[in-house]
């Protein structure tokens, strides 16, 4: 789950880390008494969406000219004119897609002078198993550009979890991101702070870019990114309050509400698997035959009919998808539970696309012959690559 910057910046600042005072608002007569609670005369105007890269970002119905979606502003008056002009409208950033977000809400935001952007971000490095600090000297801009680029200019510090962030990882961080006398102070504090944040929230990502140092030497975070672990969202019920679903995929929304582990995707054929693996391996085969998955779907161990049927509505609702993979390997899951849930699916909402289903394993016999005898118009299919074939093969038609 994600949330948005203020809120981000919210939980960071409950852990002590440096933020500046700011004010979130949803309407435009909200603006000026935001503006005038903090102290100026430098503010920034930030767009909040689930997307980064706002301050180099467009919107749609102000044409190429108009500023971005982090505006600084002078004074109050300015505030309110820039929060009228933004609110509401389309936000189209590197990170968004060409359709863009509409901004619903602005934050109001203390503004700094900046010395320096650094890039600051804490995940779960896979490679060593453990939770990393990822700094750089290069903040503010694309960081992936500088990874591509100069990866030399990126740090890893690993945290050892027994340990957590000692004095020797501090120097580290700090030795690469150049920090010296009050900042390198405030590195001290924020970094074990920060890790402290990530660990007890159950954070997948916490990404600072930039981390700033101002003109009076001091660090404070100017920007915040936040995923959390949806698998521990149950042990964290104030971070769940911050949830915004207007900010989240629709079908996404549908899905979590049977449990189903679906991600939206940008190709044209849907999927519906049990287990991650195979559905990992599914969206590859089917990349390999030329064509692109419209999602993930893991549709889990243990599913029942109902959950396979709200699975396959999901798929169906989905203009994007032009064929339909099942692709079934019955260990927990039995196949039958499968077949029933697939027709019971098609009798509500109907079939359009071609239907390619490929079952093995648990009750395999008793799941083809339901479909066999459902008077379905489904092409069967024998193995995964067989099974690839056709659905790729049915949709290029
Ligand atoms: P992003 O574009 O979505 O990553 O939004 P950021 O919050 O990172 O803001 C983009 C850029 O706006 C930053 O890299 C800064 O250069 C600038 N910016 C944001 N806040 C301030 C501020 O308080 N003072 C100044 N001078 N610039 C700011
Ligand atoms: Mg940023």
């Amino acid at each position: 789950m994600n949330i948005h910057e203020y809120q981000a910046k919210q939980v960071l600042k409950g852990y002590g880390a440096p933020v500046a005072e700011g004010v979130a608002i949803m309407s435009a007569n909200e603006a000026e008494s935001a503006a005038k609670s903090l102290p100026g005369p430098l503010y920034v105007v930030k767009s909040q969406i689930h997307a980064g890269g706002r301050g180099k970002g467009k919107f749609k119905e102000l044409g190429p000219d108009a500023k971005g979606g982090v505006r600084l502003a002078k004074s109050v008056e300015d505030v309110v004119a820039n929060v009228k002009e933004m609110l509401g409208n389309t936000l189209v950033t590197k990170q968004t897609g060409d359709e863009g977000k509409q901004v619903n809400r602005l934050y109001i935001e203390d503004g700094a002078d900046i010395d320096r952007e650094l890039y600051l971000s804490i995940l779960v490095d896979r490679t060593v198993g453990r939770i990393a600090f990822v700094v750089s000297t290069e903040g503010g801009m694309d960081i992936e550009q500088v990874a591509h680029d100069t990866p030399d200019k990126i740090v890893t510090v690993a945290i050892d979890p027994e340990k957590g962030v000692t004095s020797g990882d501090v120097a580290k961080i700090n030795d690469a991101l150049k920090l010296s006398g009050d900042a390198a102070k405030d590195g001290e504090s924020l970094f074990p702070i920060l890790y402290e944040a990530f660990t007890e929230k159950d954070m997948s990502l916490l990404e600072v870019n930039p981390l700033i140092v101002m003109t009076n030497g001091h660090l404070r975070v100017l920007d915040a990114k936040v995923s959390f672990d949806n698998n521990a969202l149950f042990r964290h019920s104030d971070i769940v309050e911050l949830r915004d679903t207007t900010e989240e995929d629709e079908k996404e929304i549908e899905a979590s509400k049977y449990d189903l582990a679906y991600v939206a995707l940008d190709g044209n054929i849907g999927c519906m698997v049990n287990g991650a693996g195979l559905a990992m391996a599914t969206m590859d085969i089917i990349k390999l035959y030329g064509a692109e998955p419209a999602n993930f779907l893991d549709v889990g161990g243990g599913a029942t009919k109902e959950k396979v049927t709200a699975a396959f509505k999901i798929i169906t609702a989905d203009p994007a998808v032009e064929g339909i993979l099942v692709n079934i390997f019955g260990g927990i899951m039995k196949c039958d539970v499968i077949a029933e849930g697939v027709i019971a699916a098609v009798k509500e909402v109907g079939l359009k696309v071609p239907l390619v289903v490929r079952l093995e394993g648990t009750n395999v016999e008793l799941g083809k012959k339901i479909i066999n005898e459902s008077g379905l118009n489904v092409i069967s299919a024998d193995d995964l690559d067989d099974a690839a074939k056709k659905i790729v093969a049915a949709v290029k038609g």
